[in-house]
């Protein structure tokens, strides 16, 4: 299993893949580590998680650099990631002893009734590219809090990464089989899935993965959680500070080099402010530098490889043909740049209007009124976050319950954040990721009844 530089081409990391002994053995060890974990007890627990965060401060440019000759992501964005992964470490290990606190229940005439949550064992996980750490992180720390053992698959593209994230929670004092990394292609993960050790699993990346692995723990009987694509609608009302609304549009567009789930997708302006809007968003996303992603000053960097550049300008390509409007056209230049774009009048059919564009190529639609603009959103098989702009408060009403989502975040951009539940509905996915249910995904919600 190798990793490739975006940027420059060449081999960043190589390793051998997981054979069948292997997934064997850190089966058998994730199972001892449930017991280890248990005698651990959790305020240990919380003590490993405070040093994998010390871990991942004092490394935090060395890993930064690492993700972003896997991946290509700017490195100023990889930094704040590790940054990211420390809190959420930090937070678990704060937050965690009261989250996990038994909940009372008034049912008199059973006695003393309260609902426990309790490990349920190793979880697999299932994790992409686009945010090496924080992906796992945001997964590994409310497991190890509660104590269920971890065992990630992560992406093909990233193994230099995964490694060092059993590395860093290893070091920070985690028994052995607590978490770990196996080198393993999508073909291995049917067996790992049904097996009966594994008792849930999670899986973050795009819809055609999540429905086969959900599929599987279906059949299987497993609890699952699904983190899968978005084409999240920001939406601009007249009221709106346009400058800052236009500010955060290029920045929740272009974040990640525009490869993430919770990007801004489609722009669904007010007819009054559309043209305004467009006009300076366009600008604006003319003026992101584009470069070497090891570079500071850069903004956008190349996509995560070259097949992926090539397999989205497709998407880009087939929106164009089908009748879309270059405002600022995306070019797909060497190696695997695409650089940013701005499309409007997406015709229905196209990918721009029905699927997931992961790259910095903005999708514009012009909205009537509130209503309009929500159908517009409403409009597509995914529903991760959106992001609505407005003073108005009946129009902020009706979008935080009409649009179809697992978030609306108003007057900003949608940010993932380790005290915010996170996750989706339809398409997108189901369960949440982080805060208090985040760390209950995987628990056994045990009630207890004494007389
Ligand atoms: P994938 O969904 O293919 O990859 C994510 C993870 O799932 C990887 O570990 C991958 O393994 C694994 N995987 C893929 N197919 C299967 C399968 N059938 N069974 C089990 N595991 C599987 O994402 P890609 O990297 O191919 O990206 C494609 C598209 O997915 C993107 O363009 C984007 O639309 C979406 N995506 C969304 C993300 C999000 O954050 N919501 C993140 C990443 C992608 P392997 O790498 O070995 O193939």
């Amino acid at each position: 299993m190798k990793s490739i530089n975006p940027y420059t081409g060449d081999t960043v990391f190589e390793a051998q893949s997981h054979g069948h002994a292997a997934i064997e053995a850190a089966l058998t060890r994730a199972v001892h580590a449930v017991q280890k974990l248990k005698a651990m007890g959790m305020d240990a627990r919380l003590d490993a998680l405070r040093r994998a965060a010390d871990i991942l401060d004092d490394q935090r440019d060395d890993i930064a650099e690492l993700m972003t000759r896997e991946m290509g992501k700017p490195i100023k964005q990889a930094r704040a990631e590790v940054e990211k992964c420390a809190w959420v470490c930090r937070y678990y290990a704060d937050e965690a002893p009261d989250m996990l606190k038994p909940d009372p229940i008034e049912a008199p005439e059973k006695g003393e009734c309260s609902l426990h949550h309790l490990p349920i064992g190793p979880v697999f996980a299932v994790m992409p590219w686009n945010f090496p750490f924080w992906q796992v992180f945001r997964f590994a720390a409310p497991n190890l809090a509660v104590g269920n053992p971890g065992l990630l698959k992560h992406a093909s593209a990233v193994p230099g990464s995964a490694l060092k994230i059993a590395h860093v929670l290893s070091k920070a004092g985690f028994p052995e089989g607590a978490f770990q990394t196996l080198l393993i292609g999508s073909d291995k993960t049917e067996t790992i899935i049904t097996d009966d050790r594994i008792r849930g699993v999670t899986l973050t990346g795009s819809e055609g993965a999540g429905s086969a692995v959900a599929s599987l723990a279906g059949k299987a009987i497993k609890p699952s959680v699904m983190e899968l694509g978005g084409s999240d609608a920001f939406i601009v009302m007249p009221s709106a500070d346009l400058d800052k609304a236009v500010e955060s549009a290029v920045t929740a567009r272009t974040q990640n080099n525009g490869q993430s789930c919770i990007a801004a997708k489609r722009f669904i302006i007010h007819q009054d402010i559309y043209e305004a809007f467009t006009a300076k968003f366009v600008q604006s996303m003319k003026a992101l530098k584009i470069g070497d992603p090891m570079d500071d000053s850069t903004d956008i960097g190349p996509l995560s490889s070259a097949d992926a550049a090539d397999e989205v300008y497709d998407l880009v390509r087939q929106t164009i043909d089908g009748g879309a409007r270059v405002l600022f056209a995306p070019e797909r230049k060497d190696r695997a740049f695409l650089t940013p774009g701005v499309l409007a009048d997406i015709p229905r059919g196209t990918p721009g209007h029905d699927a997931e564009i992961f790259a910095p190529v903005a999708l514009m639609f012009k909205a009537e009124d509130v209503d309009h603009a929500i159908a517009i959103a409403n409009n597509h098989p995914y529903g991760l976050g959106s992001s609505f702009w407005s003073k108005d408060k009946n129009e902020i009403e009706t979008a935080c319950t009409d649009l179809e989502a697992g978030s609306t975040y108003v007057n900003q951009m949608v940010a993932s954040d380790p005290r915010l539940p996170f996750g989706g509905v339809k398409k997108s996915g189901y369960g949440r990721e982080l805060a208090r249910d985040g760390l209950l995904a995987f628990t056994n919600p045990k009630t207890i009844a004494i007389t």
